[in-house]
């Protein structure tokens, strides 16, 4: 399961905290170094580890708590709240237009990351919310890309607008903008290609579709299983593209963490959603308190 391990170290150092009646300033710096160590370990941005541990001390170290009556359950309640501020504190939902106007949404991440899937699954979700949605298929590279997302889209039971492989991204994305109005849908869910790495020509042909349809938020899609490098990939298309939020798939595997508590915090973008499988309904909201205590146990 993800977070195990961090989970398992964390629940260490607090077993310890707890099992102490009063705690010296000694005594919080020691834990607050486990913790430092188990957040790195579990691939969490070194700045991030930094900064969190520093307001954690900050605040632990204030009179009233170590005067408390249980000053190791403060301790603890101050990391959890910090935790939680990390990932942002609060729920982002979905950006979306009045039903009689056309959201656009569009998907974009590296190969591999889940695009294709996440799209599918959040087109379910749409459809579910009372949603007209149209899935995209923007990926002309990957072949299979445009029957894998026919083949979601049918079982979601949401239309696929796809011009097979010979046309520009661009005009496809148009020539759907086209076919959702006349057809009354009011979600465009575009499924654009990715590349194995950031390339400058996939970043061209993102800001091109943003150029001439009016997007109205971009979804940055990444595998949590790479830890730091899915943080990066973020900063790199905020920095190109402009992100308005961020999909972590793979939660379900034996991620470390990193991923999930890095982003919100080193690119400001928030994680609108999960993903915890591959079956097409495995999509959840993204909680930052649930995600705190799942992590601390
Ligand atoms: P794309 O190249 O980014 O479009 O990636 P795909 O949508 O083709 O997904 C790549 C692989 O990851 C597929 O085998 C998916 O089933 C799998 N996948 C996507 N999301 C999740 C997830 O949340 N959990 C798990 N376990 N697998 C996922």
């Amino acid at each position: 399961m993800a977070f195990d391990s961090l989970s398992e170290k964390l629940q260490n150092v607090f077993r310890n905290l707890r099992s102490k009646g009063r705690l010296t300033e000694d005594d919080v710096k020691a834990a607050l170094k486990e913790v430092k160590l188990a957040l790195l370990e579990a691939d969490v941005n070194f700045k991030v580890v930094k900064q969190f541990t520093k307001s954690v001390q900050e605040r632990a170290i204030g009179s009233d708590v170590m005067n408390g009556l249980n000053p190791g359950q403060m301790v603890i309640k101050i990391v959890n709240e910090e935790m939680v501020k990390l990932m942002g504190s609060e729920t982002t939902e979905l950006l979306l237009k009045p039903s009689n106007e056309i959201t656009v949404l569009m998907m974009a991440g590296l190969q591999g990351a889940g695009k294709t899937t996440t799209t599918a699954k959040i087109a379910g979700k749409l459809k579910q919310k009372g949603r007209k949605p149209l899935l995209v298929a923007c990926d002309v590279y990957r072949p299979a890309a445009i029957d894998q997302l026919k083949i979601n889209g049918e079982k979601q039971g949401v239309e696929v607008f796809a011009m097979g492989d010979k046309n520009r991204p661009v005009d496809i994305a148009k020539a759907a903008m086209e076919h959702a109005a006349k057809g009354g849908f009011n979600v465009v869910i575009i499924d654009t290609a990715g590349r194995l790495h950031v390339d400058e020509e996939m970043m061209a042909e993102l800001v091109e579709i943003k150029e001439n349809i009016e997007v109205t938020e971009t979804i940055l899609v990444v595998d949590a299983m790479t830890g730091q490098d899915a943080v990066n990939v973020a900063g790199t298309f905020d920095e190109k593209i402009g992100i308005d939020g961020v999909i972590l798939t793979k939660l379900d595997g034996d991620t470390r963490g990193g991923a999930a508590l890095s982003i919100r915090a080193v690119t400001g973008k928030p994680i609108l959603y999960v993903g915890m499988g591959e079956k097409l309904s495995d999509l959840e909201q993204f909680y930052p308190d649930r995600m705190a205590s799942r992590i601390l146990g």
